[in-house]
């Protein structure tokens, strides 16, 4: 096999967690489809790393759930099942509930403002028809709760969480309900405002019941991506 070449050499490298970061941001904003095959040569190439540091990227995030490794076929993005897209929710509406209560008791003003800022930012996007950013900030927006805790357990769990959250988005969403319904996110900040943490729990549960209706767990849908795309 040649040496890099120098056009190669040439491109920026990025850290581990870069390519990590690109990676899950690019299932947030569902421009790599579940199944998607992940090629160590050419990440390695696209990003300017050794293949040893992807595939150390690509352990990580198999670690996480993000993408599953098969013995001699290779990295994919992950697919999950119909059981664990559901699993993911139960997760989801067992943990987020209680994140929201709690947070109503602690919430700061600057991180009251923070949120608001935050879906102001969604609603930009919305408006712009950037969809790919709106499903983003929709599925960051929960890990901005898990943040606010300081709880370095929780906000791994929520970044693990949000991406695998998307990619049952991805497989299982009913067409043209794409992300998290908007005024829900507000409803969320005006009850953590009025210090409501039992309003906030109820306003949360009631939020990924209706992120779940939008799901139908029976005909995953497949589509195919250029890998590319997201080093660009
Ligand atoms: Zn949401």
């Amino acid at each position: 096999m040649p040496a890099v070449a120098p056009e190669i050499s040439n491109r920026p490298s990025f850290s581990n967690d870069e390519i990590s970061r690109r990676i899950q941001n690019a299932v947030l904003e569902h421009r790599l489809a579940p199944g998607t095959k992940l090629v160590e040569e050419r990440l390695a190439e696209i990003s300017g790393v050794s293949r040893t540091k992807i595939r150390e990227v690509l352990g990580k995030l198999a670690h996480e759930g993000l993408v599953t490794l098969i013995p001699n076929r290779g990295a994919f993005i992950a697919s999950p099942s119909a059981q664990q897209a559901r699993d993911v929710f139960v997760t989801r509406r067992m943990i987020e509930p209680e994140m929201a209560r709690q947070l109503a008791n602690t919430i700061t003003t600057p991180q009251l403002r923070a949120l608001r800022r935050h879906v102001r930012q969604e609603g930009e996007a919305r408006r712009r028809g950037e969809m790919h950013a709106v499903i983003r900030l929709s599925g960051e927006f929960h890990v901005l709760f898990a943040q606010m805790h300081g709880n370095e357990i929780l906000l791994r769990l929520l970044r693990e969480l949000t991406p695998l959250t998307c990619l049952v988005i991805t497989l299982y969403d009913k067409p043209n309900v794409p992300a998290c319904p908007h005024h829900e996110h507000d409803a969320l900040i005006d009850a953590l405002e009025a210090r409501d943490g039992e309003r906030a729990a109820a306003i949360m549960l009631e939020h990924l019941r209706h992120i779940e209706a939008t799901l139908s767990f029976d005909a995953p849908a497949t589509a195919a991506v250029d890998i590319e795309a997201i080093f660009s």
